[in-house]
């Protein structure tokens, strides 16, 4: 028990970080562990004594079904190296009436949206393969609807067709497969779809439920037939979003331009996004200055299920990052700043973890060599060892018999440590028992019986012991400091060692 401002400067003093607050109750007994101070500590472990403010964004409850209108489903293109992915992608890009219209010079920005005749909307993810699809959902963004398995039908299913088949069904979404380069000359669509099969891959042509388009990405055929095929998955599927309140997004990339600085491409999943919104990403701020389409062209807003180009970050924003509306900037910097203090913190408990475990292997292997030690003859660990004042009866040699109690085994260590390099020929010291934690009923008989000092390092006597220990004289040392305990064990050698002349 002591004022709050002494246990906050053992505190940084262990830490060595000013800024840190005291949240956590482990870390605070870690540092006053370190400081080899034992405080009891008062209120609440989450008391706190910084001005760093308990506030967080996290994604709204899921919206109920009539909050939910139609948006564009989000799709990613997967499949083996070379069979035609980027071709796909390029050739869909391309299709977009908007793109036509705005005559804009389509740029990469890691996602796009394609305007269909019909009035219908397709958002593609543009970076092929799966690394976008597992990078997003290692963050645990769920972003992609639709994936479009690209099989090539001059090749047949390939290791990473099957990778992307594994990884679609593992995240629960539904495939439609693109057989593409049907206009090779080797193209063989339905030996295609019989290997497909043998995959678990059941389409509808062999009696399953999975839609496969035949294609040529090169030639530009059947695009429609896959735009519509995608768009009948999303009605299955009844995609929807909510377009209403607070902003949730998904960073797709990130980059940084010549001349507008920080830039990321996100997708919209909730709410609908808006030049001055403020969005915090992972640790990274944003006041939205501009929102852009993949052909550059300039956005009022965004609604779910779009992608935009958006500039404002003051950091950049990883991908995968899940990007929240905050009401205000003051807002987004205290949810900034409480991320990076938690962050600190985890870093700070793994460190002390760490340490711990150290000093567990430390005293782990103390044992052993001191186990190694009583099997060559230097210590004779009790009660197995020789009876009571043996040294005297065989040798009239001196002897210290000791048992050492400590609150922690860091300390325990500490101290055996020390001890361990004790070596005489004059007084023989005998570690008769030692341990973590109050003195026990039986150290005090060892102690009786073997007639030994017990070194008790911040632990207590237990009531229920007291009496047998005073009515035995057994001597119990406290201390609380280690150099002073091992000072005292000095004294107590010298006082057995014969007088010098
Ligand atoms: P990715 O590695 O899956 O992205 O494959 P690419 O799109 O880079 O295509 C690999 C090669 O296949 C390129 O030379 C393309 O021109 C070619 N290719 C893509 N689609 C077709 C197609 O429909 N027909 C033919 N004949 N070749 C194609």
């Amino acid at each position: 028990e002591t004022d709050i401002n002494y246990v906050k400067e053992l505190f940084y003093n262990s830490v060595k970080d000013p800024q840190f607050p005291i949240d956590d109750v482990r870390i605070l007994q870690e540092a006053l562990r370190r400081a080899g101070k034992r405080i009891r500590i008062i209120g609440k472990p989450t008391d706190k004594i910084d001005d760093t403010v308990e506030v967080d964004l996290v994604p709204r409850p899921p919206p109920s079904k009539d909050e939910l209108k139609s948006r564009p489903p989000v799709v990613t293109v997967m499949g083996h190296v070379d069979h035609g992915k980027t071709t796909l992608l390029d050739a869909l890009r391309h299709s977009s009436v908007v793109e036509k219209e705005f005559g804009g010079i389509t740029q990469h920005i890691g996602a796009f949206s394609v305007n269909l005749d019909s009035g219908a909307k397709i958002t593609f993810l543009d970076t092929p393969g799966h690394a976008a699809f597992s990078s997003m959902r290692s963050r645990g963004a769920n972003l992609t609807d639709i994936v479009i398995l690209v099989v090539a039908a001059d090749d047949g299913v390939m290791e990473q067709t099957l990778e992307s088949i594994k990884m679609a069904k593992t995240a629960k979404v539904p495939i439609i497969v693109a057989i593409n380069k049907i206009d090779a000359p080797k193209a063989d669509v339905e030996a295609t779809e019989r290997m497909l099969l043998e995959f678990g891959i059941q389409v509808e042509k062999m009696g399953g439920d999975i839609q496969a388009i035949p294609i040529s990405a090169l030639k530009r055929q059947n695009l429609k037939q896959l735009t519509e095929a995608l768009i009948l998955q999303a009605e299955l599927l009844e995609i929807g979003g909510d377009p209403s309140g607070l902003v949730e997004a998904v960073i797709v990339e990130s980059n940084i331009h010549p001349f507008r600085g920080k830039l990321s491409t996100i997708i919209v999943q909730r709410g609908t996004l808006k030049k001055g919104d403020v969005l915090v990403a992972g640790t990274a701020i944003a006041k939205v200055r501009s929102l852009r389409d993949a052909d550059g062209k300039p956005l009022e807003q965004v609604p779910p299920g779009y992608p935009a180009e958006i500039d404002g970050w003051r950091e950049l924003p990883s991908a995968g990052e899940l990007a929240l509306e905050a009401n205000s900037e003051k807002e987004a910097r205290q949810v900034v700043k409480y991320r990076m203090t938690k962050m600190e913190l985890q870093k700070s408990l793994e460190e002390a973890r760490v340490i711990e475990q150290k000093r567990e292997i430390h005293l782990k292997e103390y044992k052993h060599r001191l186990e190694l030690k009583r099997k060559a003859g230097r210590y004779r660990m009790r009660p197995e060892g020789p009876r009571k004042s043996e040294y005297q009866e065989d040798s009239g040699q001196p002897y210290l018999n000791i048992i050492v109690r400590a609150d922690v085994d860091g300390t325990l260590e500490a101290i055996l440590e020390t001890l361990d390099t004790y070596e005489s020929d004059e007084c023989t010291l005998d570690i008769v028992n030692y341990g973590v934690g109050p003195i026990t009923q039986n150290d005090v008989d060892l102690a009786k019986t073997f007639n030994c000092v017990i070194f008790a390092f911040n632990v207590e006597v237990p009531k229920n012991i007291k009496p047998f220990v005073e009515e035995n004289n057994i001597v119990v040392k406290h201390h609380n400091i280690i150099y002073r305990l091992i000072d005292d064990f000095k004294q107590e050698i010298n006082a057995r060692l014969p007088e010098k002349e």
